[in-house]
C-alpha cells in the first residue's frame, strides 16, 4: 500500500568519525601504554593535590590484581598491573556530591580556629597587649592538638565510614 520512503540519511550520524580519540596506545604484545599525560595534568607530589578541598577528595580505586590508585572524580584509570580500565564517572554524582560536603564542612573547623586565633592575635597585639599574643598562640595550639582535634578526627574518620563504597567494575 502506501510505501513510504523513508530517508536513510537519518539513520547514519555523518560527522562524529572524529570521536574516537586515541585514550590509550596497544603496545606490541597486548600490553596497554598510558597515554602521555601533560605536566599541568600530572598529580602533583604531596600529602593533597591543590583544589581538592573545592573539587573533591580523591578516589581510592582499587584493582582485582591488587594494584590501587588514588584518583579524581571523573577520570578513566588503566590498572598497570593487568591493563584492566576503570571510569570513576560511573560513580553517581550525588554520591560523590555527599562526601565531598562532608569533608568540606570537616574542613571547616580548624579554619574557623585558625581565623579565631588570627583575629584575637591581630587584636592582642593591636591593644598592646602582646604578652596576651604569647600566651595565646600556644594556647591555642595546645588546645587545638589536645583536645579539638582528636574527637573531630573521629567524628570524621566515623562519618566517611557511614558513607557508601562502590563497587567500581572494570570496562574490560
Ligand atoms: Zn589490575
Amino acid at each position: 500500500m502506501g510505501k513510504r520512503a523513508r530517508s536513510r540519511s537519518d539513520a547514519g550520524e555523518g560527522g562524529s568519525s572524529g570521536e574516537a580519540e586515541p585514550q590509550y596506545l596497544k603496545g606490541p604484545f597486548g600490553f596497554q601504554r598510558r597515554k602521555r599525560i601533560p605536566f599541568s595534568e600530572r598529580e602533583r607530589l604531596g600529602h593533597e593535590a591543590p583544589g581538592s578541598v573545592l573539587r573533591g577528595p580523591p578516589i581510592t580505586v582499587g584493582c582485582e590484581c591488587g594494584e590501587s590508585a588514588e584518583l579524581r572524580y571523573g577520570t578513566r584509570w588503566t590498572c598497570p598491573g593487568c591493563g584492566r580500565s576503570y571510569d570513576t564517572a560511573k560513580i553517581p554524582r550525588e554520591d560523590y556530591e555527599k562526601i565531598r560536603k562532608l569533608q568540606f564542612r570537616y574542613r571547616l573547623l580548624p579554619i574557623v580556629v585558625g581565623a579565631v586565633a588570627i583575629s584575637l592575635a591581630v587584636f592582642f597585639t593591636l591593644s598592646g597587649n602582646i604578652f596576651a599574643v604569647f600566651v595565646l598562640l600556644p594556647s591555642v595550639l595546645v588546645l587545638w592538638f589536645m583536645l579539638l582535634r582528636p574527637p573531630h578526627r573521629r567524628g570524621f574518620q566515623k562519618a566517611i565510614s557511614d558513607l557508601p563504597t562502590w563497587d567500581l567494575r572494570a570496562d574490560s
